[in-house]
């Protein structure tokens, strides 16, 4: 449907009922819709009207922040302003002058223009550093952009003051729901058609459609529309803000501080804005013989804000899907209201978030409660967001850490910066929600991979350990007699070899010693298997016992035992030898009451010149421990 030929402004155009310019603007806007019309002409017809002169001159001079000269004439101010403005201006200040009264009780004219002039005049200076638009135009948007408000009250004054009464304390989402019911038409859609009938662009009617919920607009995140929306939308909140009692202008203060972080003004930018702003605004007053109303510098008005909890209006994130990976994030950031923005968007897709308002405390915070992700602003007072960035991958426990730094501008050399210094992504002010999500998701797959991989590496380090203790065990049996624990036979042999090569290098002395218990069958057949296995544990224990420190006892075979002496000369080996054989021989065994006798004999020989081999040494030792056997047993018998 063509907005032109919405029903309600057919019908309110044919009741002559439609809020419009008269007399002399009337014809300086239908003029200036002509396309050979002149300069010249405009300013001769603007000039009949005395009192419009004066303030399309004023007007002019305001509006324009830094005039070369100051413009004192009509035909400087169409120069300068050039005739599509001045049109929008002349029909602005025409509005104003005639529908400063009107016949709706209950509709206040002078705080509707109050506010629309402040909407204006905001929009203007907030879209002045963007460049997003010709400033005197969106200064017209925001003044006209709720007329259709107007355009309701000044048409259906008796039906539209009393719905004004009852929607006392209701939102505009009501209001607008009760007009559509009693009118087909709310103040919106009605604005959207005006503006469309006034031949305004028709970009500039879809804004003045949406700027008051830009959340329902269907622009594209991001895009120069978009901007443009949230622009005016801060505009009119700052209108609300100012304008508010003072009961109520916490809440708005920090809906407004909000929005302007969606759109990267933070709070000096907004402090110095809402100054200028309110300054312009007095002038407009004046010039417009309005009410003057008393508001306080903006740095005292914003930090009303500062207690007021505003997140709950940002619960609805359009993009925020509900995550299925929770991540702790930590946010670092001083300025509250991109603190708070930050902290709704996270909170809206599911995530736990922790906060800090200077490097210093984030780093405590990381090292305390271990984020998996940080996004941090980047000037921040004490360390700001690119030594946080240094400092946190110095640190071998928190160099993981994904790291996200937020700044104004994509410019190269910065981002090189930031990179060099750690960061992992950066993001871009103002925080556009569909980037911003896309761009989590991205930390998100990071995070977790990073994760999978950690506990892959844990698990890989505890199955690691596991099979080093085995290994260690199942080698330690490997050479273990298992009936004895001594050592066994391999490691016998192997520690034998490892005394030889050092007693060959170091020229140093080695003997061995032989021992086989005696007697031993009888006692195998008189008491049993059993009986035997305990003989030979006890004599076992007793040898180890009874050998000194660096002395080697092992189990050689069924019931023989070899003894490596390092270090040791034939006399020591014997000493060795016959404290061995005595302590065995001094054994009170006994099974069932009745004593067992036990006794061993041995053999000794020294490694000495003439042994070429540990195998000759151990032959060696063996004969002497055979003639100990021919010579009656429990006897040393040394190599000569
Ligand atoms: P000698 O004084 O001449 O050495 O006489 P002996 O009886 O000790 O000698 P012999 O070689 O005849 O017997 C050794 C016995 O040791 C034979 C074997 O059954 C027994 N034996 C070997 N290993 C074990 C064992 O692990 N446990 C038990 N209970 N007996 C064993
Ligand atoms: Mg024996
Ligand atoms: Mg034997």
């Amino acid at each position: 449907m063509d907005v032109a030929e919405s029903p309600i402004l057919a019908r309110m155009k044919i009741a002559n009922r439609l809020p419009a310019p008269k007399g002399v603007a009337l014809e300086v806007i239908n003029l200036t819709q002509r396309e050979e019309v002149s300069n010249q002409d405009i300013v001769r017809l603007i000039g009949v009207d005395p009192a419009l002169s004066m303030r399309v001159i004023k007007a002019a001079n305001v509006l324009l922040t830094n005039p070369s000269r100051p413009i004192a004439t009509i035909a400087d101010s169409v120069t300068v302003l050039g005739v599509h403005a001045l049109r929008q201006l002349v029909l602005g200040i025409a509005l104003i002058v005639d529908y400063r009264h009107g016949p709706c009780k209950q509709f206040n004219y002078p705080h509707f223009w109050a506010h629309s002039l402040l909407t204006g005049i905001a929009a203007k200076h907030l879209a002045a550093r963007t460049r997003l638009a010709v400033s005197e135009e969106i200064f017209v948007l925001g003044l006209l952009g709720n007329i259709g408000q107007l355009a309701l009250a000044t048409a259906y004054p008796a039906e539209y003051g009393e719905m004004l009464e009852q929607v006392r304390g209701k939102t505009l989402e009501e209001l607008r729901q009760m007009e559509r019911d009693k009118f087909e038409c709310d103040q919106a859609e009605l604005s959207e058609a005006i503006l469309a009938d006034m031949r305004f662009p028709k970009i500039f009617q879809t804004l003045a459609h949406d700027f008051r919920q830009p959340d329902s607009s269907k622009m594209a995140e991001g895009s120069r529309e978009w901007r443009l929306l949230h622009i005016l939308h801060v505009a009119s909140l700052l209108a609300d803000a100012c304008l508010a009692s003072p009961a109520e202008r916490g809440g708005l203060v920090a809906k407004l501080r909000l929005y302007a972080a969606r759109v990267a003004i933070e709070k000096d930018h907004l402090v110095e804005i809402g100054d200028a702003c309110v300054h312009d605004w007095l002038e407009w007053l004046e010039l417009l013989n309005m009410k003057m109303v008393h508001i306080p510098p903006f740095a005292e008005l914003l930090s009303q804000s500062e207690t007021a909890d505003s997140s709950a209006e940002l619960s609805q994130c359009a993009y925020a899907n509900q995550t299925d990976y929770k991540m702790r994030v930590l946010v670092v950031e001083d300025d509250r209201a991109m603190l708070v923005l930050l902290e709704a968007m996270l909170k809206a897709a599911g995530h736990e978030v922790l906060t800090a308002r200077n490097g210093v405390d984030a780093l405590g915070i990381v090292e305390r409660q271990r984020p998996q992700l940080v996004i941090t602003g980047w000037t921040l007072p004490e360390m700001d967001g690119i030594a946080l960035c240094r400092k946190l991958r110095e640190s071998p426990e928190r160099r993981d850490v994904y790291v996200i730094i937020l700044t104004a501008q994509e410019n190269v050399d910065m981002l090189v910066e930031a990179f060099d210094a750690g960061a992992d992504d950066y993001l871009v002010k103002p925080v556009a929600q569909k980037i911003f999500f896309a761009r989590l998701r991205a930390a998100q797959r990071v995070v977790r991979l990073q994760e999978e991989l950690a506990f892959d590496r844990e698990q890989l380090l505890r199955f690691s350990k596991d099979l080093a203790a085995s290994n260690e065990r199942l080698q330690r049996l490997a050479l273990t007699d298992a009936l004895t624990e001594l050592p066994n036979r391999r490691l016998a042999m192997e520690r034998i070899e490892q005394e030889w090569a050092m007693s060959k290098r170091g020229d140093r002395t080695l003997s061995c010693l032989m021992v086989d218990v005696d007697h031993f069958k009888p006692i195998n057949d008189k008491f049993g298997h059993q009986i035997g296995d305990e003989v030979l544990k006890i004599i076992a224990d007793t040898l180890r016992k009874s050998a000194r420190a660096q002395d080697v006892v092992c189990r050689y075979g069924g019931e023989e035992f070899v003894v490596i002496c390092p270090d040791s000369a034939i006399d020591a080996a014997y000493q060795c030898a016959e404290r061995l054989r005595l302590s065995v021989a001094a054994l009170k065994f006994k099974n069932q009451g009745v004593g067992i006798g036990l006794t061993i004999s041995v053999g000794v020989a020294q490694k000495k010149e003439g042994i070429a081999s540990i195998d000759e040494l151990l032959n060696r030792a063996d004969e002497c421990l055979y003639a100990a056997k021919q010579g009656g047993r429990n006897r040393t018998v040394c190599a000569k």
